[in-house]
């Protein structure tokens, strides 16, 4: 992807976040993490961190998704950030996104190689999130990576991040990506 952002932005398309949607972000975090629930036009639903982390708390979380329920406005994604390359509380926040059946994103943009309980950060949600922003680990000045559970989601992704080519005689510049993938 172009940037950590854009591969947000992409998870969010793919988790079919709209403007009618809310989805949980921690609330400290770089503002990266949320500013592609606001391009999609949906609102951001902050929760707070805990202390071992400073990731998002898992009771929190619970509450948070237990009081938009209540409300009528089930939270369509989750985006929990691994901040500072500190894994933030997975089998926590695994097991409630399983539960309330809400798709999990991971924003590991800046814990490329951090593990929890030897598993790499980005590969336990629906999505995972790097970013090699000239202020990250690995850096190529600019660019992103969006990690996917499924082979569909994958051609999804690379689909729609090269232009949303059609496979066709008259494009020149379709590619075999497309093959693939029919939207
Ligand atoms: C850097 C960062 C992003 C965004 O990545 P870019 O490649 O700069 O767009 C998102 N979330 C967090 C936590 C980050 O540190």
């Amino acid at each position: 992807m172009a940037s950590g952002t854009s591969a947000l932005h992409l998870a969010l398309i793919q988790a079919g976040v709209t403007n009618e949607d809310e989805v949980i972000c921690q609330s400290m975090t770089f503002s990266a993490s949320a500013n592609p629930i606001v391009y999609q036009g949906a609102k951001p639903v902050f929760v707070d961190s805990e202390l071992d982390t400073w990731n998002m708390c898992p009771l929190l979380l619970e509450e948070a998704i237990k009081d938009r329920i209540s409300k009528g406005n089930k939270p369509k994604a989750i985006i929990v950030v691994h901040l500072y390359g500190m894994p933030a509380k997975m089998d926590e926040i695994l097991a409630i996104s399983n539960k309330y059946g809400i798709i999990l994103i991971e924003d590991a943009a800046g814990a490329l190689g951090s593990t929890y309980k030897g598993k790499k950060c980005g590969t336990f949600g629906d999505f995972g999130v790097l970013s090699f922003n000239g202020n990250k680990i690995i850096t190529t000045s600019g660019g992103g990576a969006l990690v996917c559970k499924s082979d569909k989601d994958k051609q999804k992704a690379i689909f729609l991040a090269t232009q949303a080519r059609d496979n066709v005689p008259h494009n020149p510049f379709s590619n075999s990506f497309s093959d693939t993938f029919v939207p």
